[in-house]
């Protein structure tokens, strides 16, 4: 199905084409119809489904169409209140999201006002930038509420609320803000979800949400192999900054995000990376926003070949054509893989996924694998021959990772 079989407005039709897509995305032709028409939707896509655009494009579109019912008092009901929310769990989704919607507002007939709010920034220019406020408004949930304590925007007129990343913004803690939030919006209103998964937390929130949601699943949860090619390879511990360093050599990455386990580990591989002329940067919550701001805006733009990031670049963040990934340290769990991987093969380009497996970590990367219903051959390159000792699997089980979890603990003090 083409774009222009949506029925969405000429203005939005034209705002696509210099992004040339070759046509709706699954979550995009089940969600837009079923949104343009005012409806409730539940939504379960994952990062890189094309999900920003599928509630974007209608709400602008509905946007339009409130715009032109108020002709003769342009921005008036803009002015009180924005007309659609999105709520979301990071600073660097709402970017994401606040630039997409952007993108797609470039040919209305008038201005939308698009605001993006976020923590970790001082709020006196968020204060000021939400004066005479917006039209549509981009915002994860401890600042919106800062914002609404000093009278900065006003809610009630709202007519679209989207929660983006439900999961996450629930994973995170948010539960105490969205009740918050929740509590001042208009009863009357479309509410749109989207979560990568579907767990009792998140059914339980939509449950109490939505009215009569059109539900849309567009799961793959797992990886899709077609598109990512996953890899893994064993190597020793202190051989890992080195088989980087060889395959960014031999495999002729144009860039790669590698992910590591603590702050202090992608500080430090950055800088082994850079004294060898690798341009990399660390990406993580210690940074300051500027600092995450810039690296991320340099690693879009080509001009950062490695970035080494926390989980915080696991999920939201879209890099475009991003070629590789690496996981230096291997994800906690399962559900973590998927996200990491799922940074590179976005929107159906190949993708490659590489993960390094040490001889003590073997074990954690069979759970992952297992998971997964997956069994990657576990490569060995030459000059990279493990020699670590294999440790002497624990008789209680439980190998979940490099940190041992509560029950692991428990187990060894029986
Ligand atoms: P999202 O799931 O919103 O994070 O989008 C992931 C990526 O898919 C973004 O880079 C979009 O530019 C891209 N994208 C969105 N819609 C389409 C489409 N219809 N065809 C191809 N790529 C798309």
């Amino acid at each position: 199905m083409p774009f222009n079989a949506l029925g969405l407005a000429p203005e939005l039709l034209q705002a696509l084409k210099p992004k040339s897509y070759p046509a709706p995305t699954p979550v995009q032709s089940e969600s837009i119809p079923p949104v343009l028409e005012g409806r409730d939707v539940l939504v379960s896509a994952p990062t890189g489904s094309g999900k920003t655009a599928a509630y974007a494009l209608p709400l602008l579109q509905r946007w339009i169409s409130a715009s032109l019912a108020h002709l003769d008092t342009p921005h008036t009901r803009a002015r009180a209140s924005p007309q659609a929310l999105i709520l979301l769990p990071t600073r660097e989704l709402a970017v994401q999201v606040g630039q997409t919607f952007r993108s797609l507002a470039v040919h209305l007939p008038k201005a939308c006002k698009i605001t993006v709010v976020f923590g970790g920034v001082s709020i006196n220019p968020q204060m000021m930038g939400l004066r005479g406020g917006c039209d549509i408004l981009v915002a994860t949930p401890g600042r919106l509420l800062d914002l609404m304590a000093h009278n900065a925007v006003q809610l009630q007129g709202l007519e679209s609320l989207v929660l983006d990343e439900a999961d996450r913004l629930l994973d995170l803690g948010f539960q105490d803000e969205l009740s918050q939030i929740l509590a001042v919006l208009p009863a009357r209103r479309q509410t749109l979800f989207f979560s990568a998964t579907l767990p009792e937390s998140v059914l339980t929130l939509s449950q109490t949400l939505l009215n009569k949601p059109v539900r849309v699943d567009v799961m793959p949860q797992a990886p899709q192999p077609s598109v990512i090619m996953q890899r893994a390879i064993l190597v020793d511990r202190t051989q890992r900054t080195q088989l980087l360093k060889h395959l960014m050599t031999h495999e002729g990455w144009r860039q790669v995000l590698v992910f590591a386990a603590t702050q202090h580990a992608c500080d430090m591989v950055a800088t082994k990376l850079r004294n060898a002329g690798i341009s990399a940067e660390p990406f993580h919550g210690q940074l300051s926003q500027g600092k995450r701001s810039q690296v991320l805006a340099d690693f879009k733009a080509g001009r950062l070949k490695v970035v080494l990031s926390t989980d915080l670049a696991s999920r939201g963040i879209d890099i475009q054509n991003l070629p590789c990934v690496v996981n230096f340290d291997l994800p906690r769990s399962a559900v973590d893989y998927t996200h990491r991987i799922g940074r590179t093969g976005r929107a159906g380009q190949a993708g490659d996924a590489l993960s390094f497996v040490s001889p003590s970590t073997q074990a954690h990367w069979h759970l992952i694998e297992k998971r997964h219903a997956v069994q990657l051959k576990l490569e060995v390159l030459p000059g990279f021959e493990p020699t670590e000792p294999v440790p002497v699997a624990d008789p209680t089980g439980g190998v979940k990772g490099l940190r041992p979890s509560k029950k692991d603990k428990l187990r060894r003090s029986f």
